[in-house]
This record gives structure tokens, sequence and C-alpha cells, in this order.
């Protein structure tokens, strides 16, 4: 069988574009009981884009800080909760930041119409009814959340995504500007998330040419953006970036990602690392999945000056190496991308366990 792959409704680009938001929603202003909810990254808390944001009367905004911590199960509930006591059902939700606060608007959107907790929606086609509608704007380049079919929650028992058609965004406004204010660390690690999806998509069985034309200009984007001349944060790369995440995305929704995902979720379950920094302290070792690719990060690192620590796993103890090695087991569908139909037979807990031990 072959995807049948939901893509985003409507897509703007280019500097400035956000100014669009307030014609962009004014028609579904009449759906439900008649406001908005804005979840807004919390840096943006004071910042020139606040007032920018086109709130009415009955609008709702939230400024959510995503650090240390990614999106839980109990966030959404408590956020829907709270938005339905107090103003009833919004028209639609906006999600204005990084990848954190795009799953999190994604994941309100479809909880705002599915009664009861998040936990038993996490999974595949799960969900019951369709959401509310749900507009996303990166401030941040590499996710791919602004386009793919899942919002990632970590609940009580696992990291897991509402996965469902109704969570693709009906609407997305990239506008490169927004990106400017990353930090360059921050920028370097969810920029390096799209590279690695683009590597990890193109090295496994799933790989065809739907996702290698993505996926090649976005490594070809990259490159440019991490490699080139012009190498660096700048207004020109921002915009070639935000493509690049798109496309990034694009190709890995139809094809999969493979090893190094697998580690960093372990990594982020188990350690609480953010899902960025952790591909790259993954990615780092994996030469034996992704080849040259991964000298080619290593060149984009020494280029930014980028510190990986390496000796990490001196300091976990066996137990965490085993709690992060079943996290990754049990993404069966990326080994089996990585390495064949026959996985099982080649590669197991142990395997996954000394390429913790690498790191
Ligand atoms: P993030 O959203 O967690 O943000 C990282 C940091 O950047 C935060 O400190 C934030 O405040 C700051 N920030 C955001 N925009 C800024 C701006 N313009 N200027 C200054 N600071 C800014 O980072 P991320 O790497 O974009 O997202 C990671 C999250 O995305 C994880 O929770 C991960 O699970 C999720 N994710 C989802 C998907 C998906 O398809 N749904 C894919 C990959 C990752
Ligand atoms: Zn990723």
């Amino acid at each position: 069988m072959h995807k049948n792959f939901k893509n985003i409704e409507k897509i703007v680009f280019g500097r400035g574009s956000f100014n669009q938001l307030d014609e962009i929603i004014a028609p579904i202003r009449k759906e439900n009981d008649g406001f908005f909810v804005f979840v807004v990254d919390k840096y943006f808390e004071g910042k020139e884009l606040e007032n920018r944001i086109p709130k009415q009367a009955k609008d709702v905004v939230y400024f959510i800080d995503v650090d240390p911590k990614e999106p839980t199960t109990d966030q959404i509930d408590n956020l829907r909760d709270e938005v339905i006591e107090k103003n009833g059902m919004p028209s639609g939700i906006v999600g204005i930041g990084g990848g954190s606060i795009m799953d999190i608007a994604k994941a309100s959107a479809l909880m705002f119409k599915n009664e009861g907790s998040s936990v038993p929606y996490q999974g595949l086609n799960l969900i019951k009814n369709e959401g509310i509608y749900h507009l996303g704007v990166p401030t941040v380049s590499g996710t791919g959340a602004e386009c793919s079919m899942t919002a990632v929650l970590s609940g009580p028992e696992k990291k897991l995504v509402l996965k469902c058609e109704w969570t693709v965004f009906n609407q997305v406004i990239l506008d490169p500007d927004l990106t400017a204010t990353v930090p360059s660390d921050q920028w370097f690690y969810t920029g390096m998330d799209t590279f690695i999806h683009c590597i990890e998509s193109k090295s496994g069985i799933n790989y065809n040419v739907f996702s290698q034309a993505y996926g090649d200009q976005s490594i070809a984007l990259c490159k440019e953006v991490f490699l080139g001349e012009n190498a660096g944060q700048n207004p020109e790369n921002d915009e070639k970036l935000m493509m690049a995440s798109l496309f990034g995305g694009l190709s890995l929704t139809y094809s999969e990602v493979g090893a190094c995902h697998a580690l960093s979720y372990g990594l982020s379950v188990v350690l609480g690392m953010k899902h960025g920094y952790a591909n790259c302290l993954a990615f780092n070792h994996l030469d034996e999945f992704y080849g040259d690719a991964v000298n080619d990060f290593r060149g984009m690192v020494k280029r930014f000056n980028v510190t990986l620590p390496q000796g990490l796993s001196k300091s976990w103890t066996e137990q965490q190496i085993t709690d992060m090695a079943q996290v990754a087991i049990n993404l069966p569908f990326m080994w089996r991308h990585a390495i064949g139909e026959d996985w099982e037979s080649k590669f197991g807990l142990e395997d996954i366990k000394n390429l913790y031990r690498r790191m």
C-alpha cells in the first residue's frame, strides 16, 4: 500500500508574511464561539511581535515556556479545559514558535474536539473527531513540524505522537524574518534536525522518488546554509533554511527516519534532552549507518564551533542505558527502514546499548 499523504491546506511564504495573519483568520472567526487562541513561545512576550498578534477582545493569548520540557499530555489537556471553561469553543488556534509550539497547537486543536485525556489518543489514527482550525507560524527552522502529520507529546508512560490526517495544519505562515533572533546554538541543533531527516529518509528501504525530490533539495539548501560561502545566520539563509525544513519534513513523511531518531527519542525520554541536540549527539556516532553524511555533519559542527560533548555515556548508569535502548527498540518502523525487513535477525537491544555507549 502506498501512503495517502495529507499535506498542509494553505501556505504563505515570504519575509513579512506574518502581517497577513489577521486577514487569513478573519473568515474563520465566525466558527464555534467566535474567538481565537494564540499559543506563543514565551521568548516573544514583551517583544515587538507581541504587538503584531491580531488579538481581538475575546481572544486568548498564552505565552508558553518550552524549556526545558517538551510538550506533555497534561499541558494540552489543561489548556483545553481552561479555555473551554472560560470562553467556550474557539474558532481556531494559532501556534507561533518552534517545534514545541507547533506540536502544542496541533495537539490542542485535536483535543478541543476529543473528550478526556490525550493519553489514550497517543498513537496512529486513534483520534475520533476532526479538531478545530489550526494555523502554524514556525519561528525556528528545522523540525518539519510545520508540515508533519504528528504532534509529539510526552505522556506519563511514553513519548508518542498524536498522528492522523487531522493533525496537519490547515494553514502555515512561513515568515523567515521571525527566525532571525534564534540563538546560534539552537539555530544549529534544530537546523541539523532537517539535515538528519533527509539523510535518514534517504538511507533506508522506504526511500522513493517523492522523498528524494524533496530531500535532495533540502540537503542542497542545508549545505549552502551550513557549509557554503555565505554560511551562517543571515536573512538569505533564514529563507533557505525555512524551505529546507519544509522539504525535509515532506521527504521524511513519505519515507521514514531511522537509527538517529530512534536513539534520540531514548535520550529525550530518559535524560530529558531536547530533540535537535539529542539528534546531533547521536548522529555524530553513526558512521556505519550514514557514511559520508556524518563527515559533512562534522564539517558543519566545526564550521560553527559547536561543542558536542564526548564520553557522556561514562556518567550514565547501566539502567539508564537499558531504559534508553528500550525506548529506541520500541520504534521498530525506524529500524526496519534503516536496516531492512529482517532487521530483528541482525540487530537487537545489545547493539542499541552499544550505540549509546559510544556517546
Ligand atoms: P523549541 O520549539 O523547543 O524551541 C527551542 C528554543 O528556541 C526555546 O528556548 C524557544 O524559546 C526558542 N525560540 C523559538 N523561537 C525563537 C526565536 N525566533 N527567537 C529566539 N528564540 C526562539 O525547538 P525546536 O527544535 O524547534 O522544537 C523541538 C520540539 O519539536 C521537540 O518537542 C520535538 O519533539 C518536536 N518535534 C516535532 C516534530 C513533528 O513532526 N511534530 C518533528 C521534530 C521535532
Ligand atoms: Zn527530527
